[in-house]
């Protein structure tokens, strides 16, 4: 009779035995983490190492801009390297899962995430397809008609100036002579 002996932690086998291990069941807790965890684990830590220096040369260089770029640039390097063997090793873990569930005969993650969707579910699509189009109204603003002066009505630039002669006073200009408001009582009628 032999054994499939799984790591205590990740519970991925990592030997066939003829015997259990001393706890009596599949899990054997000398062994936390089966290879590929363990060197999963090293790549998320080499990431966080690599990331921790990084910051710090960073953080340096910009206490004292002067001060050779070489370290900063070096940490920088390895902290990219390191970031894309950690991005890379998470598809790996990805597909891993993905194998072992089809061969244990089980939907991938993203298999379930849309059966419970009911993304696959040829009724339910057709009545969302029906639900799209309905009480649905297109509006479309009217665009308000732009108006402008007439060219010959556009006011000459020295007409602004108060202290010309020409000067016309706009809109909201101050007709009361003191030549500016008196906002103190709001309610005041100007
Ligand atoms: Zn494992």
């Amino acid at each position: 009779m032999s054994y499939q002996i799984l790591a205590s932690v990740c519970q991925h086998p990592i030997r066939a035995s003829s015997s259990l291990p001393y706890s009596g069941s599949n899990l054997d807790f000398d062994v936390r983490y089966c290879p590929s965890c363990s060197a999963s684990r090293s790549v998320r830590q080499e990431r966080d190492t690599t990331e921790q220096r990084y910051r710090q040369d960073r953080d340096l260089q910009e206490l004292f801009p002067e001060s050779d770029r070489t370290t900063a640039r070096e940490s920088r390097r390895e902290y990219d390297r390191s970031r894309l063997a950690y991005q890379e090793d998470l598809d790996y873990q990805q597909d891993r899962q993905d194998r072992e569930r089809r061969a244990a005969g089980r939907p991938t993650m993203r298999e379930e995430g849309r059966q419970f969707a009911g993304l696959d579910d040829p009724e339910y699509l057709d009545f969302r397809r029906q639900m799209n189009g309905y009480g649905r109204t297109t509006r479309i603003a009217e665009p308000e008609p732009e108006r402008h002066r007439s060219e010959s009505q556009y006011r000459d630039q020295r007409e602004y100036l108060r202290t010309s002669r020409r000067y016309e006073p706009g809109r909201y200009a101050d007709r009361s002579g003191s030549g500016y408001y008196d906002t103190s009582d709001p309610y005041r009628r100007r």
